[in-house]
């Protein structure tokens, strides 16, 4: 998980899929915000909607299967205004670790500048 400055980011990749979804059933909130919001993606996709990829805009056609996922959760969660967001990522994009992900993704979208990484924070 990565904190910017005014989202927490997730990345869900096939691979843990279980993993969360487990996590969702014991009531871990974080995991049904994130497990919906990938949802809603999926159905978006189903239903024809043009999603790209989150990080190098190659469009999903309705039969792919996003391998990684960036869910953005605001700091400030109001439950009155839902903001998650997600991101789809392609096979190719989803190959990149976790880091490069929550580079590439909403970094792109302008919401945040690049967040510190590990062994470069000051506190
Ligand atoms: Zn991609």
């Amino acid at each position: 998980m990565v904190t910017l400055a005014r989202h927490h980011i997730y990345v869900l990749r096939q691979a843990d899929k279980e993993e969360w979804e487990a996590k969702a059933r014991t009531g871990d909130e974080i995991a049904r915000r994130c497990i919906s919001a990938v949802k809603n993606f999926a159905r978006g996709l189903l239903n024809g909607e043009l999603t790209l990829s989150g990080c190098c805009e190659r469009p999903f056609l309705s039969s792919d299967v996003p391998q990684a996922f960036l869910v953005l959760i605001p700091v400030k969660y109001d439950p009155n205004h839902v903001t998650v967001q997600v991101w789809g990522m392609c096979e190719e994009c989803s190959k990149h670790d976790n880091q490069w992900l929550v580079d590439q993704g909403p970094k792109r979208e302008g919401l945040a500048p690049t967040p510190p990484r590990s062994g470069q924070t000051s506190h």
